[in-house]
């Protein structure tokens, strides 16, 4: 099969486009036909090397895909050959004491397809039957691509870990980014009021057309914080959705009202910063972090996802030979929404 992988950590240039052997379902898996595929950050780490790596080479990269299912393995049940499902990538072993105790966001033997095993930039990928879940007639492959991580990590932030509630107001930082324009729809989707930040007017307007209330150009307003106290008359939002990092960890926390609470999920800015401790007593705020997420939450996501309530967001494609290109497109920052990989037609 044609597939997109490396063979060793560094820049665009050691992503091969070539042949690798076609995988077999084993007992519990099934074999997707990947119809396409999505780029995040995540990826741009693998590629060169930084954060956990890939057990063996040669690895495919990739851990966003929607496809069909083209095999099932021994023991599956409930699919279907032809089936149309995209993949939640993070396998867990379901028998570590965090498994069985419903916490299987800490599974100690968690794996992420894309990141560990082989991911999605291929013609088919072998998966887990209980990571594929079927979609909607309505939906484009390219579309479900878009939705996995971006989605997961947006309805986990804002639904699990910051419990965003209908009359509050609430800061999405970077509204273009996936997460963000994901996050955007959801807290509209609650009916909670959204303030999103952009570097460009162009991509603020595409956040409004998502249902963001109002927009913070943070280029021309770096000090962001305080348009975003104008806008909630003074008093601050009641919770920031983060995906940015070290630029904008104090704005964040003088965006919050008394009380409010900060969710981070991302530091794509930088990871490192000094922090003024007394926020956590004399205002004080609540600051957590949000990282693994569920099953639970992905089942829970994707019941509101078929319901046609959320809406992938692709930005731009790229034929499955030009991941490359998308990789260069990702790291100049200079897009809205997903890029998606489509796979061969
Ligand atoms: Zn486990």
């Amino acid at each position: 099969m044609k597939a997109v992988f490396i063979n060793e950590f560094g820049g665009v240039d050691k992503l091969i486009y070539g042949d690798l052997p076609d995988p077999t379902a084993g007992p519990g898996e099934v074999v997707l036909r990947v119809r396409a595929s999505a780029l995040n950050h995540l990826d741009l780490g693998v590629r060169s090397g930084r954060g956990r790596l890939p057990a063996q080479f040669p690895h495919i990269l990739g851990c966003d895909m929607a496809g069909e299912i083209f095999e099932i393995g021994p023991g599956v049940t409930g699919f279907q050959v032809g089936d149309r499902v995209l993949v939640d990538n993070r396998l867990k072993c379901d028998a570590c004491d965090q498994c069985l105790q419903g916490l299987d966001q800490f599974c100690r033997n968690q794996l992420r397809i894309g990141v560990d095993v082989d991911g999605g930039h291929a013609e088919f990928c072998k998966i887990p039957a209980v990571n594929v879940h079927k979609f909607r007639d309505s939906m484009s492959f390219e579309e479900a691509a878009a939705i996995p991580l971006a989605f997961h990590t947006a309805w986990h932030c804002l639904m699990v870990r910051g419990q965003l509630q209908p009359w509050e107001t609430i800061l999405v930082q970077a509204g273009g980014s996936g997460v963000g324009s994901a996050g955007i729809q959801i807290a509209k989707r609650i009916g909670a009021r959204v303030i999103t930040t952009a570097g460009s007017d162009e991509k603020l307007a595409r956040a409004k057309e998502l249902g963001a209330d109002e927009g913070i150009n943070y280029r021309n307003t770096p000090d962001f914080s305080q348009k975003v106290r104008e806008l909630t008359d003074g008093q601050g939002v009641d919770m920031v959705l983060d995906v940015v990092g070290a630029a904008v960890w104090e704005q964040n926390q003088l965006s919050l009202r008394p009380g409010g609470r900060l969710v981070i999920t991302g530091s794509t800015s930088g990871t490192q910063t000094n922090m003024d401790l007394s926020v956590l007593t004399g205002r004080p705020l609540t600051l957590m972090g949000s990282g693994s997420r569920t099953r639970r939450s992905f089942g829970e996501m994707m019941s509101v996802i078929n319901r046609g309530e959320l809406t992938g967001v692709v930005g731009l494609v790229f034929p499955l030979e030009d991941v490359a290109g998308a990789h260069e497109v990702m790291e100049s920052r200079d897009f809205y929404g997903k890029l998606v990989i489509q796979g061969p037609q």
